[in-house]
């Protein structure tokens, strides 16, 4: 299958597109303009429901939303599209507008870059003690892009510096050296799977010669089996590709695939079931993760489907994230509640098999912060939380609690309960914040 991508100045050529209404191609055109957007050939012709579009998870997951600009926003770059503007108008008032969406949540630029002998090593970050990542700069892209997508500034060109990117594969090698309590090397992106297989074999290779016995596991976290599995069956480099998981599982690490799946339509096709077979033959395990998400997945049945499908593929359920504070959150997110309610109905549904899933889960400044549940402590109603990881490796799996707020968004909106001024982590947080 010949990859073809489709993004703003061509995706009138696809051949579905007719059915739209021109209010529909307007708001593509004008969100499109502040966010980006990218889909491609199999994304349109295998996993949309173009008789459905309007309500279809798959074409909401590629294709820009009304909705997911604020209605002032949209509608002045609405007239200045219709009045025809200059393309430089339009770029300088988008990124006015995308200023306002807290392009850099979670600290990701400031706190988490490491150093390696004074200086900055750009295209890593080491947040977590086991787990460094990695962004490799030929990974900066993906197949297609996720309309909910926390890492959009690095999609729009309107800051050079926020591309992660790093070219010397010595340099992390080095880093993983120093570092004896890394035993986890994520490479993400972007998606690093966009990557040739000679490209990743260079990283791969420098990796695996400088032997390094505390390195247990190479995980990889890719879209690809969602957007473009012919990555692995039909690219002409895909069986290069699956020779080097299979060496990184032969030079005795383990190798991990952290897919993300949004939706139990992007398991459904023939190419994803023997891509996921290929992968799995290498050796390497597939773990699986995605953020709930309003319009997308905000429902226990989709989720206990998608993990119940995920589970018979021979994948296994990982991570259930909350959207972050960032882009189009007004759109995607919902209150940290209802997404527990969501994966509590939806755990229950399936068997312990299936119960390896952690979450709902924020990724923010202090760690990740997943929610237990909800109770009721001596006539107080309470939101029981927990670190999966945090800044302080210390931190996690001690419960502490917060006010219940059916309303609340995302950790900053919460309060602690029982009269407390603080989380029990703020006060060292906003100390190793200082360094
Ligand atoms: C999620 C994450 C990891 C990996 O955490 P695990 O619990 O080991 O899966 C590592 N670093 C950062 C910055 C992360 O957000
Ligand atoms: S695959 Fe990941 S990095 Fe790429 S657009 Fe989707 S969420 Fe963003």
């Amino acid at each position: 299958m010949r990859y073809q991508t489709y993004a703003l100045h061509n995706f009138k050529s696809i051949p579905q597109i007719e059915r739209l209404s021109d209010d529909d191609l307007l708001n593509i055109e004008v969100v499109g303009n502040v966010l980006p957007f990218k889909t491609n050939n199999y994304v349109v012709n295998e996993l949309i429901d173009w008789d459905n579009f309007r309500d279809d998870p798959m074409f909401i997951l590629n294709f820009p939303q009304k909705g997911m600009l604020a209605p002032d926003d949209f509608n002045h770059m609405a007239a200045l599209i219709r009045s025809g503007a200059d393309k430089t108008v339009i770029r300088r008032e988008a990124n006015i507008i995308r200023e306002k969406l807290n392009p850099h949540p979670a600290g990701q630029l400031e706190y988490n870059v490491p150093e390696l002998n004074g200086e900055k090593l750009n295209g890593v970050q080491h947040k977590y003690r086991e787990t460094m990542l990695f962004f490799p700069s030929q990974g900066q892209t993906c197949h297609a892009y996720c309309t909910f997508c926390f890492r959009w500034p690095q999609f729009t060109n309107m800051d050079g510096d926020l591309k992660f990117s790093m070219k010397e594969a010595d340099s992390i090698v080095g880093y993983l050296k120093e570092h004896t309590e890394i035993t986890d090397l994520l490479i993400t992106g972007g998606d690093p799977m966009v990557m040739k297989a000679k490209a990743f074999d260079t990283y791969i290779s420098k990796i695996l010669e400088a032997d390094i016995a505390h390195l247990k596991t190479i995980r990889i976290g890719s879209k690809s089996l969602s957007f473009w599995p012919y990555r692995f069956l039909t690219e002409p480099d895909a069986d290069d590709l699956l020779a080097v998981f299979e060496r990184i599982t032969k030079a005795g690490k383990s190798i991990s695939f952290m897919a993300h799946f949004n939706h139990p339509q992007e398991l459904s096709t023939d190419a994803v079931k023997k891509a996921v077979r290929r992968i799995r033959n290498t050796g390497a395990v597939i773990r699986t993760q995605s953020p709930v998400l309003n319009h997308i997945n905000a429902s226990s049945s989709v989720w206990a489907e998608m993990w119940q499908k995920q589970v018979g593929l021979g994948m296994i359920p990982y991570y259930m994230f909350i959207a972050r504070d960032t882009g189009a959150q007004d759109y995607f997110g919902i209150p940290v509640v209802k997404a527990w309610e969501i994966f509590q109905k939806a755990y229950t549904q399936v068997s312990g098999i299936a119960r390896t899933v952690r979450g709902p889960s924020m990724s923010c400044t202090p760690g990740k912060i997943r929610v237990i549940g909800l109770a009721e402590i001596k006539g107080e109603k309470v939101l029981a939380l927990e670190f999966i990881q945090g800044r302080n490796s210390d931190w996690a799996a001690r419960p502490f609690f917060a006010k219940y707020d059916s309303k609340a968004m995302w950790i900053d909106d919460l309060k602690p309960a029982f009269g407390s001024e603080n989380f029990f982590y703020e006060e060292e947080l906003a100390e190793m914040l200082l360094k």
